[in-house]
């Protein structure tokens, strides 16, 4: 299998999957595909963003929210807690579909 390893640390795709921990932010951007795979394969459950009335103020609300969780998620895979990775893996996905059917991304 193709070892990817990330350009800014030098981590390698076989090492985050027998640690589960990222070596740098970077790393999160140079495996996400691999990551996002990962995350999908432990974890089913879904987080429902409710009724979401169509209004300005809440698009930014929802595109900051958006913001802060990919932060997230990418701190916690550089501390290595990969049980709040899948946490902020959901919640950004559900979002991203409503980001998307809002048509902000
Ligand atoms: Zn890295």
């Amino acid at each position: 299998m193709y070892d990817k390893a990330c350009p800014a640390c030098g981590k390698r795709l076989s090492e985050f999957y027998n640690t589960s921990m990222l070596g740098c932010p970077n790393c999160y951007h140079a495996f996400e595909t691999e990551i996002e795979f990962a995350l999908r394969k432990i974890q089913g459950k879904g987080f429902h963003v409710g009724k979401t009335p169509q209004n300005t103020a809440l698009d930014r609300e929802l595109l900051s929210e958006y913001q802060r969780l990919i932060k997230e998620k990418e701190r916690a895979g550089v501390e290595g807690r990969f049980e709040d990775m899948c946490e902020f893996s959901d919640q950004l996905l559900e979002l991203k579909q409503e980001l998307r059917k809002r048509g902000l991304i």
